[in-house]
């Protein structure tokens, strides 16, 4: 029994290494297909297109805390009882005060070259007002930055850049020579999902998207300068669309806004 017993020390010693070996083996394949898994789950890249439950999760927590604590506060000024419904009421309410003597006295089909900064201004401020509650204006005040601007005319920025543009200092510059084509009930321009019949309506819808803009700058100045889910595709990212979305209605991209239907 003694000798049997000696003849299986090694095999046991052998056994114990083959064992050991297969255990570190294992767990050198464990960890390999756990560093497999946390590429796997990093949040992939933002890309234009993607719906709003796969942007929105592109957002870092604590920045979407501040959009939606925002959104709250937008929701509760301007007491909309039903999106759609109000939604729709708000942009007539912006056209019919355009067009009023205090509002612009706005023509529906606007010749740009006799637009006037007064009149965007205006404009802007009423669109600012149905949507936003006065909120922007708000805090443009209490930050103490300069007051929103329009100016009609070139970006100096980039002349040949979209409808309008959103500079540092709260001006938006309104491309005149993007505006020059009629716009109407025939030939009308689907803007980020919106339709518009007149030029009058495509411009509020402008003015909207670049409040959007503003708020982030003014808000959210960090957002504004550095966060990877408000920079992408141009200040167009995540951030940017949800906002978009939740305070105008705009959906769609912003490079791919201005198409004739006809
Ligand atoms: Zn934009």
């Amino acid at each position: 029994m003694a000798r049997v017993a000696a003849n299986r020390v090694p095999i046991i010693v052998m056994g114990t290494i083959a064992a050991a070996s297969a255990l570190v083996a294992w767990l050198q394949e464990l960890r390999r297909s756990r560093d497999d898994n946390d590429e796997a789950s990093e949040p992939p890249c933002y890309v234009r297109g993607m719906r709003e439950r796969d942007y929105i999760r592109l957002i870092p927590s604590d920045e979407l805390q501040l959009v939606k604590a925002l959104l709250s506060r937008v929701y509760k000024a301007r007491g909309w009882r039903n999106e759609e419904e109000s939604r729709a009421h708000a942009w007539s309410r912006v056209l019919a005060t355009a067009q009023s003597s205090d509002g612009g006295a706005w023509q529906l089909d606007f010749d740009m070259d006799k637009v006037n900064p007064v009149q965007l201004t205006l404009l802007c401020a009423a669109v600012e007002k149905c949507f936003l509650g006065g909120l922007l204006t708000h805090q443009i005040r209490s930050v103490r930055r300069p007051p929103l601007k329009v100016l009609p005319g070139e970006d100096p920025r980039d002349p040949y850049s979209w409808l309008s543009g959103l500079h540092d200092d709260n001006t938006i510059f309104v491309n005149a020579n993007r505006w020059r084509e009629s716009i109407s009930a025939e030939n009308p321009m689907n803007f980020e999902g919106a339709l518009c019949t007149s030029k009058l309506e495509a411009l509020a819808h402008t003015l909207g998207h670049e409040l959007v803009h503003a708020v982030v700058l003014n808000f959210f100045p960090a957002m504004d300068a550095a966060s990877a889910a408000y920079l992408p595709d141009d200040k167009h990212g995540p951030i940017f669309m949800l906002l978009n979305k939740r305070l105008f209605g705009h959906v769609g991209h912003a490079s791919q806004r201005l198409f004739n239907v006809r």
